[in-house]
C-alpha cells in the first residue's frame, strides 16, 4: 500500500493513514476535498498520493503556498519520494516574479511598479537576462538539462544556478516537463499570471491537481485580488507624470476634481460613505487613451502612475453583486486624502471558475474551521469535508480562558487596562522563559506597553506597524536569545507575527491572546455582513465573528509547533467564555475556563 501510494517513509502514522484514505475516496468520487489538520499531523504527506495519481492520469500538481518554509518541506518531501520509489520525474519551485528577479535594486519597487517594468523591458528587449533565456542556445539547453538532473531544488538553489537568465523564464522552461510545481496562490489566482504559466508550460486547468496549503488565507487573498483603489495623491502623481512627459492633464485633472467633488456633495459619517458606480462610471474610450498615453512614460522608468489611474477606471466598471464601493477621507503625512475602493466582499466570485474546471482541489489547514464556513464562502459545493484531531500529546498543553478582563470598546477604561497588565506582569513573571502576547490594536498594545514597562522584570520586545521581512527577523532573532533568562514579544493579531513564525521547542513557553481581534465595525465590515446575510443568512458569523476567532486560534498556533512543545495559551478575555465564541475552539484544544490562572499554571508546571 505504502508503495502505491508513493508514501515518503517507511512507517505511516494512524491519522495519516486516515487522512489519505479520505482523500482518495474523495478524489475517486471526483469531489474536492477541504481538510482542518492541526500542526503537527504531516499534511504535506498527501502530496504521495496525489503525485500517484498525476502520473498515472497524466496530471500535474500545483502545491500553493504562501509560505517560504513550505516551499522547502515540500522540496523535501518529494526529494525522499524520489529517492525511496526511485521515480523520475520533474519539479519546479517558484516564487513571486519579483523574488526571482536578479536584477539589483528590484526588491525596493512595489509590486505593481515590478510588473509593470518587467512588462515594459520585456516588450522592448530591453532585458538581457530575458532575451538569454529566449534564445535557444547550447548553453541554455545545457543548463536546463543540469537543472533537471538536480531536481527538485528549491527555488533559491534554481535562482542562484540560472541568475545570467532569467530565472522565472528558466522555471517556465522547465515547467513544460514538471509533475510538480510549487509555487504561491497568486501563481494559480491570478487570471493573467496563470494564463500565462499555461500557456508557457503547456498545462490547464482541467489537467491540474491544486493544493492549497494554509487555506484559512484563500479569501484574504482573493478578496485582494479583486479589490481596487484610487486616491487623490496617485492622481496627483499621474497629473504630475503627464506635465513631465509633456502629455495631456486635462482629464486626469477632470478626475481629480470628480473625486473632490463626490466627497463633498455626498454625506460622510465616519469619514467613510458608499458610492454609486454611475457617480465615477468613465468612458472606456477615455480609459484606453490613458493607457495609450502610459506608454510614454513607461518608456522611461518602471512605473506610470497614468496607468494605475486607467487600472482602476476599468476595474470599477465591474458588477455591484459581491463589491462594495467605498469614497474614504483621511490625512497622510497632515495632508488630507481622498480614496475610493471597489472592494471585493465574495471570493467565490475569482474563484468558482477555478473550483469548476480544475480536475481537483484539496484545500487544509491548521485553522480551517468552521469548515463548512470555508467551503462556503470559497464557493465550494461538490466537495468533501474533514477535521482531524491534534495528535500532539494532551498532557503538554494548558489552553486556557481567563474571564477577568476584556478590550471590549464599551468597557474599556484605565482600571481595565490597570487589571490586564497585572494579569500579564503576573502570568509572565511565573512563567520562566519566552512569552508572545497578541493585542487586538497597535493602540491597546502601547497602552498596556506603558503600564507593563513599570511593573515586569522581563525585557520587552514590540512589535510596529509596518514592519519589513528584514525588521521582523531582527526581533525575532533578539527575542529568541533570551529564552533562558525569559523576555515579552507584544504584538497585534493581525500583524506580522500573528501566524506563520515557528518558534519551535523551548524559543517560545506561552502565548497570550489578550482581547477578541474584532475588525473595526467599518463600511466594509457592515456590507460584508449584510452581504453574507443575504447569501447564507449568517451575516454576524461570517462576516465578523469567525474572522476574528480565525485570527486568535492562528496567534494560538504559535505556541505548540512540534510533538514535544510545551506550552501554555491563556485566552484573556471574558467573551470567549460566551457560548457563541467558546464553540468556535476546535475541541482537541481541551480548554478550561479559569478565573486562577496562577493555580492552573502552578500544576501545569509542577507535571512538567
Ligand atoms: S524579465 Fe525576468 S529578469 Fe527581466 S525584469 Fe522581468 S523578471 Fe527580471
Amino acid at each position: 500500500m505504502l508503495n502505491e501510494i508513493l508514501f515518503p517513509h517507511d512507517k505511516i502514522r494512524e491519522i495519516q493513514d486516515q487522512m489519505i484514505k479520505d482523500l482518495l475516496t474523495s478524489y475517486k468520487n471526483k469531489k474536492h476535498f477541504l481538510m482542518h489538520a492541526p500542526t503537527g499531523i504531516g499534511k504535506t504527506s498527501i502530496l504521495a498520493p496525489l503525485l500517484a495519481k498525476a502520473i498515472k492520469n497524466n496530471k500535474t500538481i500545483f502545491f500553493l503556498t504562501s509560505r517560504h518554509t513550505q516551499h522547502k518541506i515540500a522540496v523535501k518531501t518529494l526529494k525522499l519520494i524520489k529517492e525511496k520509489h526511485k521515480i523520475d520525474f520533474t519539479i519546479v519551485d517558484f516564487i513571486g516574479k519579483q523574488h526571482m528577479c536578479p536584477i539589483k535594486d528590484i526588491s525596493s519597487l512595489s509590486s505593481s511598479q515590478f510588473y509593470e517594468y518587467c512588462k515594459d523591458v520585456r516588450e522592448k528587449d530591453e532585458c538581457i537576462h530575458y532575451l538569454k533565456s529566449k534564445n535557444k542556445s547550447p548553453e541554455k539547453a545545457v543548463l536546463l538539462k543540469k537543472l533537471t538532473s538536480l531536481s527538485p531544488l528549491h527555488v533559491e538553489e534554481l535562482c542562484k544556478l540560472s541568475k545570467e537568465y532569467c530565472p522565472f523564464e528558466i522555471s517556465c522552461s522547465l515547467a513544460d516537463k514538471a509533475k510538480v510545481i510549487i509555487a504561491d496562490y497568486h501563481h494559480i489566482l491570478s487570471e493573467p499570471i496563470r494564463k500565462n504559466i499555461f500557456e508557457r508550460a503547456n498545462k490547464s486547468l482541467q489537467n491540474s491537481i491544486i493544493i492549497f496549503d494554509e487555506a484559512h488565507n484563500l479569501p484574504k487573498r482573493a478578496r485582494e485580488l479583486l479589490t481596487a483603489n484610487l486616491s487623490t495623491p496617485i492622481v496627483e502623481r499621474a497629473i504630475k507624470e503627464a506635465k513631465q512627459f509633456f502629455l495631456p492633464t486635462e482629464e486626469l485633472e477632470k478626475i481629480h476634481t470628480n473625486l473632490q467633488y463626490i466627497s463633498k456633495s455626498t454625506s460622510i459619517s465616519n469619514q467613510e460613505t458608499l458610492i454609486k458606480k454611475e457617480d465615477f462610471l468613465y468612458p472606456k474610450e477615455l480609459i484606453k487613451s490613458l493607457k495609450k498615453i502610459s506608454e510614454t512614460p513607461l518608456e522611461e522608468k518602471k512605473r506610470s502612475y497614468i496607468l494605475s489611474v486607467a487600472s482602476f477606471l476599468e476595474s470599477w466598471h465591474g458588477p455591484d453583486q459581491g463589491f462594495a464601493r467605498i469614497l474614504t477621507k483621511g490625512t497622510s503625512y497632515r495632508k488630507p486624502f481622498i480614496q475610493l475602493s471597489y472592494k471585493c466582499l465574495d471570493p467565490s466570485i475569482l474563484l468558482k471558475p477555478i473550483i469548476k474546471e480544475s480536475h481537483f482541489i484539496t484545500c487544509m489547514s491548521g485553522t480551517f474551521s468552521p469548515i463548512n464556513f470555508y467551503k462556503d464562502i470559497l464557493g465550494f459545493t461538490n466537495s468533501t469535508l474533514k477535521e482531524y484531531l491534534s495528535s500532539f500529546p494532551k498532557e503538554n498543553q494548558l489552553n486556557m480562558i481567563v474571564p477577568l478582563t476584556t478590550t471590549k470598546f464599551t468597557q474599556r477604561s484605565d482600571q481595565m487596562f490597570q487589571n490586564i497588565s497585572d494579569i500579564l506582569t503576573s502570568l509572565t513573571n511565573q512563567i520562566q522563559g519566552n512569552v508572545l502576547v497578541f493585542f487586538p490594536s497597535y493602540q491597546i498594545k502601547d497602552d498596556i506597553f506603558n503600564l507593563l514597562q513599570f511593573k515586569t522584570k522581563k525585557t520587552i520586545f514590540q512589535e510596529s506597524p509596518s514592519l519589513d521581512k528584514q525588521q521582523k527577523e531582527e526581533i525575532l532573532i533578539k527575542f529568541k536569545k533570551y529564552k533562558e533568562i525569559g523576555s515579552i514579544l507584544l504584538a497585534v493579531s493581525a500583524g506580522s507575527f500573528g501566524e506563520g513564525i515557528d518558534l519551535m521547542g523551548d524559543l517560545l513557553k506561552a502565548v497570550v491572546v489578550v482581547g477578541l481581534p474584532l475588525t473595526k465595525p467599518d463600511l466594509e465590515v457592515k456590507k460584508l455582513i449584510d452581504y453574507y446575510d443575504l447569501k447564507f443568512n449568517k451575516g454576524w458569523d461570517y462576516g465578523y465573528k469567525y474572522p476574528a476567532m480565525i485570527k486568535t486560534l492562528q496567534n494560538a498556533g504559535r505556541c505548540i509547533r512540534s510533538e514535544t512543545d510545551k506550552g501554555i495559551t491563556v485566552f484573556l478575555d471574558e467573551r470567549y467564555a460566551w457560548n457563541n465564541y467558546l464553540q468556535c475552539f476546535p475541541k482537541d484544544l481541551n480548554i478550561k475556563i479559569s478565573k486562577e490562572p496562577s493555580t492552573e499554571i502552578k500544576k501545569f508546571l509542577q507535571n512538567d
